[in-house]
């Protein structure tokens, strides 16, 4: 006999407690969580067969939605081809995708080395910064998050998750976001890089204050540092263009994609350089980086089909005119809930919601599940819930969205009084 849900919800929680992380099960059973068993489109079921509308999908990477079926075609041909590359003879999928991806994005970024995720994407990028100048100072910003490897994490600017691991890369120095005078100040003929996202993903949901990513990238090339863009987050068209970058015509050195290249069905992470970069790292070595698992061909063949889909959809257009329609209907929110609700900003469908105390977002966060919307709040910034949908979502579901967290907050406000 089938298990009944209770029981098999049960089971998966206590698996997690004896075997993937304690701490982690009691937080997300405590949080209500159910266990994830389907995704369709903007939708994800639980193992009761509730239906959410996915406001989060997975910090970014479901913006063609969950299992876009081009995506999903496109790795099964593949699979019945060729899942794994032998690593020895040229791979024609990882051939068109970097040839792809130096026509689509910013000027000079002409080679890509792929690998499987977003920290790898970032340690490539560090590394080539440093072995290409000879330098060893990464500026980086306060709350900017880039991933939790050792050499991610050297430069993810919250010190929570970097003070238990001792003396990690050594040379990051941490600005303010947004400080434009620091910033520049930091930038010295030691440093061998500046690594920024375009728009502070987890630090809260900022957006690149005008002009500051030109003063960054006129700094850099002063003094011969390199620029490192990482849009593991804001790139494939999640602010309305397909890179982030372009929204202000940045050429950085250095640019790193991860989560939603690979369509929302395989994971894929890739470091994209100038022929200058290069050249000082591959030119003594063509093995200097190396991954195994590095674009893969079933890897390749998702991003490619997700590359299609973005154009034949249209869906940078997409992001910005949704993104536009969520930020007012949100900020109608904030006009009648200003108690509660201090901030609404982004950029396209990445979108923040500040609140104007500690721990309001987590009760936001479970009602709005209840009433079945996923959100999450940012890494590094508690105060502020994100809003990241898949780019397909209609008019309709962003509406109903704005109407769940209404309600959300306005239950929660409800409780807090009754505490008071
Ligand atoms: N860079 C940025 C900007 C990110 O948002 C993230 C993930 N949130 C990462 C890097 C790390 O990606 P991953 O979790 O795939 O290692």
């Amino acid at each position: 006999m089938a298990m009944d849900a209770d029981a098999f919800h049960a089971q998966v929680v206590s698996q997690y407690a004896q075997h993937v992380n304690p701490s982690l099960a009691k937080l997300m059973n405590f949080a209500g969580f159910g266990v994830e068993m389907r995704g369709e489109g903007c939708y994800l079921y639980d193992h009761e067969g509730k239906r959410y509308l996915d406001c989060l999908g997975s910090y970014g990477v479901f913006s063609l939605g969950h299992r876009h079926p081009a995506v999903v075609q496109a790795v099964k041909d593949q699979l019945d081809k060729l899942p794994m590359s032998g690593k020895v003879f040229f791979s024609p999928l990882q051939a068109e995708l970097a040839t792809r991806l130096a026509a689509l994005a910013p000027k000079g970024l002409e080679f890509t080395f792929f690998s499987n995720s977003g920290a790898e994407a970032v340690e490539a990028a560090l590394k080539f910064a440093k072995g290409a100048t000879g330098r060893g100072k990464i500026v980086a910003t306060e709350g900017g998050y880039h991933g939790k490897t050792v050499g991610a994490l050297s430069v993810t600017g919250r010190e929570k998750y970097r003070k238990k691991f001792g003396n990690l890369m050594p040379g990051a120095a941490f600005v303010p976001y947004g400080d434009q005078e620091a910033m520049l100040a930091a930038i010295d003929h030691d440093t061998a890089a500046v690594i920024i996202e375009v728009v502070q993903g987890e630090g809260g949901i900022h957006v690149a204050p005008p002009g500051y990513l030109a003063a960054i990238r006129a700094k850099t090339r002063e003094v011969g540092a390199l620029m490192i863009a990482d849009e593991v987050q804001t790139g494939m068209g999640r602010t309305g263009t397909l890179f982030a970058c372009e929204h202000e015509g940045i050429e950085p050195d250095l640019l790193t994609l991860a989560k939603a290249l690979g369509g929302g069905v395989m994971p894929i992470g890739a470091t994209m350089g100038t022929a200058d970069v290069w050249e000082k790292i591959f030119s003594e070595n063509p093995l200097m980086h190396t991954s195994t698992f590095g674009g893969n061909p079933l890897a390749c063949a998702a991003a490619l089909a997700t590359l299609e889909v973005i154009e034949d959809e249209g869906l940078c257009q997409r992001a910005e005119e949704m993104g536009q329609r969520f930020m007012s209907g949100l900020r109608e929110m904030q006009a009648r809930r200003s108690d509660l609700v201090s901030g609404v900003r982004g950029m396209g469908l990445m979108i923040g919601v500040e609140f104007a105390m500690d721990e309001v977002g987590e009760l936001v966060i479970a009602q709005m599940t209840k009433r079945g919307v996923i959100a999450a709040y940012t890494l590094n910034n508690p105060r502020v819930i994100r809003i990241e949908p898949p780019l397909i979502i209609s008019p309709k579901q962003v509406d109903e969205a704005v109407r769940v967290f209404e309600e959300a907050v306005v239950e929660t406000s409800e409780l807090l009084a009754m505490l008071a």
